[in-house]
């Protein structure tokens, strides 16, 4: 069973047909309806007016109207970065299988200046002002960005001076292997507000897929120790696990591990990415598709049942959003070298230049390339056959596998992985709508 684009409609709406009901579904809202009740529900898509009887159809139509105009927006409005996003180095002390960022074999120790980042803390926090929104500053890496601790803790002045000069709340994420000392763990907790962790699972994964760099061998039992003391302080954790051939099938007994032994609130899970390090023989393959949807649904309910959700991010119903580039998502992405990329993949000013994606650059003052982000925005454009998916407003198009802004093209195991699962929940969610005693029903759709 699969959605279908209706014509009818001035936005985007979607139709599936079962036997027993069709569905309908504008960008966030999913209605169910009857057999019976469908000439009813289209003449009122058709009419389009603002008061039908039907008062689901209207909220349908207002989802739909409103994905056009926020889509337009998302290519439109002027990059003015609402988030900063730090890639504080080039090191790190697992040698995973499969980092994008193809970190250097002899260690660098450039790291991000702070004054770039104060001026870039001072620019994102203005912005932020005006839209009312905390300011947001992640740590991320490039390398490991707790390798740089001491930065951090040297930044941490800058950033809450730059929120406090415009009123606003600080939000700090930190993106780590996990990997640090038990006094370091202990910092972690008083320095941020939230830590994303990555880690693939049991040991015989986790050693395998992120060993340590040089000697080898597991993490986990340092990890582990990492999460318990976040945990005693209260920090929320989240958890990402890179999918692999190795691991897309055993995804129920990952996210148990990781439900028994990091208690994570959400678990992301994400295909290996094309490129870095990674392989042929690690990307996933069309053959184990079917495995993967069905692995990736057992480890949803069974996370549900330790309170967490597992979630993958291609696509997200929750928002209108396109591929990830700092550009459209207003991210303000500083590296290396005191450059600001416009590609969340670049992590070094080098790369960025030669990748073409540098938007900025500080000397003295951080200046942003405007007319580098025009040229970069005009090349991107959604693919022509997207069009008729009911993803087409919340999807990241094969990016990171796929450049969208260099018309490049991907195998589509992630679209097919993304239709397939997002289908189905919508199915389910429609299923769950049969219970309602109405035989029109709508819901909202949240990203989980
Ligand atoms: S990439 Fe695939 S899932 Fe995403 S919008 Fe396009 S067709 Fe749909
Ligand atoms: S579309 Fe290209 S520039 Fe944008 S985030 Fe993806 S890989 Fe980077």
């Amino acid at each position: 069973m699969d959605f279908f684009p209706l014509p009818c409609a001035s936005g985007p709406l979607f139709r599936l047909r079962g036997d027993d009901f069709n569905l309908y579904y504008a960008p966030g809202y999913l209605l169910r309806a009857a057999p019976d009740l469908v000439p009813l529900v289209e003449e009122n898509i058709a009419v389009s007016h603002p008061d039908s009887n039907v008062p689901e159809v209207d909220i349908l139509l207002a989802c739909s109207s409103r994905a056009k105009r926020e889509w337009n927006d998302l290519l439109e409005r002027p990059y003015q970065p609402q988030s900063l996003h730090l890639y504080l180095n080039r090191r790190c002390q697992l040698a995973c299988q499969y980092c994008f960022s193809d970190l250097p074999n002899r260690t660098d120790f450039s790291e991000v200046s702070i004054d770039t980042v104060r001026a870039g803390a001072n620019l994102a926090a203005k912005n932020c002002a005006e839209k009312n929104l905390p300011l947001t500053v992640v740590f991320h890496g490039g390398g490991e960005p707790l390798l740089s601790w001491r930065l951090i803790e040297a930044l941490q002045p800058e950033l809450r001076m730059a929120a406090d000069a415009y009123g606003i709340p600080l939000f700090r994420y930190i993106a780590t292997n996990g990997v640090m000392t038990e006094e370091r763990a202990h910092w972690l907790a008083r320095s941020v507000d939230l830590v994303g962790i990555s880690m693939d699972g049991p040991p015989d994964l986790q050693s395998v897929q992120r060993p340590f760099w040089g000697s080898g061998g597991d993490a986990t039992s340092i990890i582990l120790r990492t999460a318990r003391i976040l945990r005693e302080n209260g920090v929320p954790v989240h958890v990402r696990v890179t999918l692999t051939n190795a691991s897309a099938l055993r995804q129920a007994e990952i996210c148990r591990y990781l439900c028994e032994n990091v208690f994570p609130r959400v678990v992301g899970v994400e295909p290996v990415y094309l490129g870095g390090r990674a392989d042929s023989s690690m990307l996933i393959r069309n053959e184990n598709l079917d495995g993967l949807i069905e692995s990736f649904f057992e480890a949803r309910a069974e996370a549900r049942r330790y309170g967490a959700v597992w979630q993958v991010s291609g696509a997200r119903l929750s928002e209108i959003h396109g591929p990830y580039c700092n550009i459209f998502r207003q991210v303000l992405q500083l590296v290396p070298g005191d450059v600001a990329s416009a590609c969340f993949k670049d992590v070094s000013a080098k790369q960025t230049c030669e990748r073409g994606m540098a938007i900025g650059r500080f000397n003295e003052d951080l200046r942003l390339d405007d007319e580098r982000v025009n040229v970069l925005r005009a090349a991107f454009s959604r693919p022509k056959e997207c069009d008729a998916c009911f993803l087409a407003y919340h999807c990241a198009y094969n990016c990171p596998n796929a450049c969208l802004l260099k018309n490049e093209r991907a195998p589509d195991v992630l679209c097919q992985m993304l239709k397939r699962i997002f289908s189905r929940r919508l199915i389910e969610l429609g299923c769950d709508l049969a219970r309602l005693p109405r035989p029109i029903a709508g819901t909202f759709v949240a990203q989980d």
